[in-house]
Protein backbone atom coordinates (compact mmCIF):
# COMPACT_ATOMS: atom_id res chain seq x y z
CA UNK A 1 0.00 0.00 0.00
CA UNK A 2 1.10 3.40 -1.21
CA UNK A 3 1.80 6.01 1.99
CA UNK A 4 1.08 9.44 1.75
CA UNK A 5 4.51 11.73 3.06
CA UNK A 6 3.58 15.36 3.60
CA UNK A 7 5.41 17.52 1.60
CA UNK A 8 6.32 20.64 4.18
CA UNK A 9 8.32 21.99 0.78
CA UNK A 10 5.26 22.87 -0.81
CA UNK A 11 4.06 25.02 1.60
CA UNK A 12 7.69 26.24 2.56
CA UNK A 13 10.69 25.61 0.13
CA UNK A 14 13.16 27.27 2.89
CA UNK A 15 12.75 24.94 5.36
CA UNK A 16 16.09 23.38 5.34
CA UNK A 17 15.45 21.20 8.89
CA UNK A 18 12.70 19.54 10.60
CA UNK A 19 11.45 16.63 12.08
CA UNK A 20 9.82 13.55 11.38
CA UNK A 21 8.87 10.03 12.11
CA UNK A 22 9.67 6.88 10.12
CA UNK A 23 6.20 5.21 8.66
CA UNK A 24 7.97 2.04 6.72
CA UNK A 25 11.38 1.22 5.14
CA UNK A 26 10.59 -0.68 1.92
CA UNK A 27 12.10 -3.86 0.75
CA UNK A 28 14.66 -1.82 -1.02
CA UNK A 29 15.88 0.10 2.08
CA UNK A 30 13.32 3.32 1.41
CA UNK A 31 12.96 5.01 4.17
CA UNK A 32 9.28 6.67 4.11
CA UNK A 33 8.45 9.39 6.80
CA UNK A 34 5.17 11.35 7.92
CA UNK A 35 6.63 14.21 6.42
CA UNK A 36 9.54 15.88 4.93
CA UNK A 37 11.13 18.62 3.53
CA UNK A 38 13.29 16.46 0.79
CA UNK A 39 11.85 17.01 -2.27
CA UNK A 40 11.43 13.95 -4.88
CA UNK A 41 12.81 14.07 -8.17
CA UNK A 42 10.10 15.26 -10.30
CA UNK A 43 9.05 17.72 -13.14
CA UNK A 44 12.64 17.42 -14.34
CA UNK A 45 14.40 19.28 -11.04
CA UNK A 46 16.33 16.17 -9.28
CA UNK A 47 15.32 15.03 -5.23
CA UNK A 48 17.60 16.05 -2.58
CA UNK A 49 20.73 15.03 -0.94
CA UNK A 50 20.81 15.31 2.43
CA UNK A 51 21.30 13.51 6.30
CA UNK A 52 18.57 11.87 8.74
CA UNK A 53 19.59 12.54 12.58
CA UNK A 54 19.08 9.71 15.01
CA UNK A 55 18.25 10.25 18.88
CA UNK A 56 21.90 8.72 19.34
CA UNK A 57 23.20 11.49 17.09
CA UNK A 58 24.83 9.20 14.15
CA UNK A 59 23.27 10.12 11.21
CA UNK A 60 21.92 8.19 7.93
CA UNK A 61 23.68 10.13 4.17
CA UNK A 62 20.30 10.16 2.23
CA UNK A 63 21.97 10.02 -1.84
CA UNK A 64 18.42 10.68 -3.30
CA UNK A 65 14.77 10.90 -2.76
CA UNK A 66 12.52 9.92 -5.33
CA UNK A 67 8.61 9.37 -5.43
CA UNK A 68 7.23 5.30 -5.28
CA UNK A 69 3.86 4.34 -6.05
CA UNK A 70 2.01 7.22 -6.19
CA UNK A 71 3.56 11.29 -6.00
CA UNK A 72 2.20 11.49 -2.51
CA UNK A 73 4.96 8.50 -1.65
CA UNK A 74 7.95 10.41 -1.00
CA UNK A 75 11.02 7.68 -0.46
CA UNK A 76 14.67 8.90 1.52
CA UNK A 77 17.48 6.51 -0.13
CA UNK A 78 20.19 5.89 1.84
CA UNK A 79 23.98 5.79 0.33
CA UNK A 80 25.26 2.81 0.48
CA UNK A 81 26.05 1.17 3.83
CA UNK A 82 23.74 3.15 5.91
CA UNK A 83 22.39 1.39 9.00
CA UNK A 84 18.61 1.40 8.30
CA UNK A 85 16.43 2.98 11.10
CA UNK A 86 12.69 1.03 12.48
CA UNK A 87 9.26 2.25 12.11
CA UNK A 88 8.20 5.07 14.43
CA UNK A 89 11.81 6.02 15.07
CA UNK A 90 11.92 10.31 15.32
CA UNK A 91 14.40 11.78 12.90
CA UNK A 92 16.20 15.00 12.80
CA UNK A 93 16.31 15.70 8.97
CA UNK A 94 18.52 17.99 7.04
CA UNK A 95 18.63 18.69 3.35
CA UNK A 96 21.82 19.74 1.49
CA UNK A 97 20.79 23.56 1.41
CA UNK A 98 23.32 25.07 -0.67
CA UNK A 99 22.38 22.46 -3.36
CA UNK A 100 18.71 22.77 -2.89
CA UNK A 101 18.93 26.50 -3.22
CA UNK A 102 20.95 26.24 -6.54
CA UNK A 103 18.51 24.10 -7.54
CA UNK A 104 15.75 26.54 -6.55
CA UNK A 105 17.15 29.18 -8.35
CA UNK A 106 17.47 27.31 -11.33
CA UNK A 107 13.98 26.12 -11.71
CA UNK A 108 12.59 29.57 -11.11
CA UNK A 109 15.20 30.91 -14.14
CA UNK A 110 13.59 28.02 -16.40
CA UNK A 111 10.00 29.66 -15.58
CA UNK A 112 11.38 33.01 -16.64
CA UNK A 113 13.16 31.59 -19.91
CA UNK A 114 9.38 30.12 -20.37
CA UNK A 115 8.03 33.92 -20.84
CA UNK A 116 10.67 34.88 -22.99
CA UNK A 117 9.97 32.16 -25.41
CA UNK A 118 6.37 31.43 -25.01
CA UNK A 119 6.09 27.60 -26.50
CA UNK A 120 5.52 24.59 -25.83
CA UNK A 121 7.77 22.85 -23.82
CA UNK A 122 8.85 19.47 -24.73
CA UNK A 123 11.28 18.57 -21.74
CA UNK A 124 13.31 20.36 -18.64
CA UNK A 125 15.75 19.25 -16.45
CA UNK A 126 17.64 21.32 -13.67
CA UNK A 127 20.73 20.95 -12.11
CA UNK A 128 22.88 22.81 -9.98
CA UNK A 129 25.06 24.74 -12.47
CA UNK A 130 24.01 23.66 -16.11
CA UNK A 131 19.74 23.41 -16.71
CA UNK A 132 18.17 23.23 -20.27
CA UNK A 133 14.33 23.53 -21.09
CA UNK A 134 13.22 22.13 -24.70
CA UNK A 135 10.92 24.14 -26.59
CA UNK A 136 8.91 23.16 -29.40
CA UNK A 137 10.18 25.54 -31.98
CA UNK A 138 10.82 25.04 -35.52
CA UNK A 139 13.32 27.83 -36.09
CA UNK A 140 14.88 30.14 -33.95
CA UNK A 141 15.51 33.94 -34.62
CA UNK A 142 16.59 34.12 -31.07
CA UNK A 143 20.19 35.01 -29.64
CA UNK A 144 21.72 33.93 -26.79
CA UNK A 145 22.73 37.22 -25.99
CA UNK A 146 18.67 38.31 -26.51
CA UNK A 147 17.67 36.07 -24.53
CA UNK A 148 20.26 36.74 -21.74
CA UNK A 149 19.74 40.50 -21.97
CA UNK A 150 15.55 39.77 -21.28
CA UNK A 151 16.21 37.24 -18.68
CA UNK A 152 18.50 39.61 -16.63
CA UNK A 153 15.36 42.10 -17.07
CA UNK A 154 13.19 40.15 -15.55
CA UNK A 155 15.50 39.04 -12.28
CA UNK A 156 16.31 42.90 -11.90
CA UNK A 157 12.75 43.65 -11.75
CA UNK A 158 12.94 41.52 -8.71
CA UNK A 159 8.93 39.83 -8.98
CA UNK A 160 7.60 38.27 -6.59
CA UNK A 161 7.27 34.50 -7.49
CA UNK A 162 4.43 32.39 -5.37
CA UNK A 163 2.01 29.64 -5.36
CA UNK A 164 -1.59 29.84 -5.41
CA UNK A 165 -4.16 26.58 -5.83
CA UNK A 166 -6.80 26.70 -8.07
CA UNK A 167 -9.38 24.22 -9.21
CA UNK A 168 -9.53 21.33 -11.86
CA UNK A 169 -12.21 23.74 -13.11
CA UNK A 170 -10.12 26.97 -13.49
CA UNK A 171 -7.48 25.12 -15.08
CA UNK A 172 -10.02 23.73 -17.84
CA UNK A 173 -11.69 27.10 -18.28
CA UNK A 174 -7.26 28.71 -18.69
CA UNK A 175 -6.10 26.55 -21.12
CA UNK A 176 -3.16 28.37 -22.04
CA UNK A 177 -1.93 28.17 -18.41
CA UNK A 178 -0.18 25.02 -19.40
CA UNK A 179 3.04 25.27 -21.10
CA UNK A 180 4.17 21.88 -21.50
CA UNK A 181 3.54 19.57 -24.30
CA UNK A 182 3.28 16.46 -23.36
CA UNK A 183 3.04 16.64 -19.85
CA UNK A 184 -0.54 17.50 -18.24
CA UNK A 185 -0.61 18.43 -14.40
CA UNK A 186 -2.09 15.86 -12.28
CA UNK A 187 -6.06 16.63 -12.20
CA UNK A 188 -8.50 14.85 -9.87
CA UNK A 189 -7.37 15.99 -6.39
CA UNK A 190 -9.56 18.65 -6.71
CA UNK A 191 -6.75 21.47 -6.63
CA UNK A 192 -3.90 22.57 -9.42
CA UNK A 193 -0.63 24.44 -7.69
CA UNK A 194 0.12 26.99 -9.82
CA UNK A 195 3.49 28.62 -8.97
CA UNK A 196 3.04 32.44 -9.76
CA UNK A 197 5.64 35.17 -11.18
CA UNK A 198 5.13 39.20 -10.64
CA UNK A 199 2.21 40.90 -9.22
CA UNK A 200 -1.17 38.86 -9.28
CA UNK A 201 1.00 36.69 -11.31
CA UNK A 202 1.08 39.20 -13.91
CA UNK A 203 4.59 37.92 -15.57
CA UNK A 204 3.25 34.09 -15.61
CA UNK A 205 1.32 31.60 -14.34
CA UNK A 206 1.86 27.78 -14.63
CA UNK A 207 1.49 24.49 -12.84
CA UNK A 208 4.37 23.41 -11.22
CA UNK A 209 5.03 20.93 -7.91
CA UNK A 210 9.04 22.23 -7.36
CA UNK A 211 10.59 24.57 -5.13
CA UNK A 212 11.97 27.66 -6.31
CA UNK A 213 12.95 31.23 -4.58
CA UNK A 214 10.63 33.79 -3.42
CA UNK A 215 11.63 36.65 -5.89
CA UNK A 216 13.12 37.00 -9.40
CA UNK A 217 15.67 38.71 -8.25
CA UNK A 218 17.07 35.96 -5.93
CA UNK A 219 17.91 33.59 -9.02
CA UNK A 220 20.99 36.27 -9.06
CA UNK A 221 22.87 36.40 -12.90
CA UNK A 222 21.99 33.93 -15.24
CA UNK A 223 22.89 33.68 -19.29
CA UNK A 224 21.83 31.17 -21.79
CA UNK A 225 25.08 29.20 -22.71
CA UNK A 226 24.12 27.77 -25.77
CA UNK A 227 20.98 26.97 -27.95
CA UNK A 228 21.23 24.11 -29.57
CA UNK A 229 18.50 21.95 -32.58
CA UNK A 230 17.48 19.13 -31.33
CA UNK A 231 15.81 17.45 -34.13
CA UNK A 232 13.51 19.65 -37.12
CA UNK A 233 11.01 21.36 -34.20
CA UNK A 234 12.77 21.58 -31.12
CA UNK A 235 15.42 23.84 -29.51
CA UNK A 236 16.76 23.00 -26.46
CA UNK A 237 18.12 26.26 -24.49
CA UNK A 238 20.49 25.80 -21.84
CA UNK A 239 20.99 28.28 -18.79
CA UNK A 240 23.87 28.79 -16.60
CA UNK A 241 25.09 30.75 -13.49
CA UNK A 242 26.85 33.71 -13.98
CA UNK A 243 27.68 36.22 -16.84
CA UNK A 244 28.18 35.46 -20.27
CA UNK A 245 31.36 34.22 -20.87
CA UNK A 246 33.73 36.71 -22.56
ZN1 LIG B 1 8.49 25.24 -11.25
Amino acid sequence: MAHTTHAIFRDDAYLAEAEAAVVAVNERGGIILDRTIFYATSGGQPGDTGFLTRADGSRIAIAATITGETKNEIIHVPAAGQPLPGPGERLALAIDWPRRHLLMRMHTACHLLTVICPFPITGASVAEDDSRVDFDLPDTGFTKEEVTARLMELVAADHPVFTQLISDDELAANPGLVKSKNVRPPTGNGQIRLVCIGDKGSVDSQPCGGTHVRSTGEVGEIHIGKIEKKGRENRRFRIRFGPSPA
